[in-house]
């Protein structure tokens, strides 16, 4: 037997036991915030993935989240970007986001590598 409470809007929760039995949102705007969501986590686990990575980068827990901090040797200065902040990020500016930090590894590494190189010599 279904649990009629357990159908709730995927997005924000609320009870949709109302709606068709296969209705996933409560309304258009809930499915297309839930595919930004569900969208912005893949780009937020990249996200992760590159500030452990990334020298002066890192993931900082806090009480009800994280937050990614980043320090710019270059200006001296910290930034940090909190998890609810990045959730709630339009798609192309986490997507921004995320290939200014990749660009920084392929920087890094082909600085490892070219170092490595000369080393060996
Ligand atoms: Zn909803």
């Amino acid at each position: 037997m279904p649990n009629k409470s357990e159908h709730c809007c995927l997005s924000c929760g609320i009870d949709i036991s109302d709606k068709r039995i296969d209705a996933k949102y409560c309304s258009d705007r809930c499915r297309m915030r839930y595919r930004r969501t569900q969208k912005n986590s893949k780009l937020l686990t990249e996200l992760i993935d590159l500030f452990t990575q990334l020298p002066n980068h890192s993931i900082q827990k806090t009480d009800n989240g994280f937050y990614l901090q980043s320090y710019n040797a270059l200006n001296g200065k910290t930034e940090n970007w909190r998890d609810s902040e990045l959730k709630s990020m339009s798609n192309p500016r986490l997507k921004d986001l995320v290939s200014k930090k990749r660009v920084l590894l392929t920087g890094d590494a082909v600085g490892k590598f070219v170092k490595q190189f000369f080393q060996k010599r």
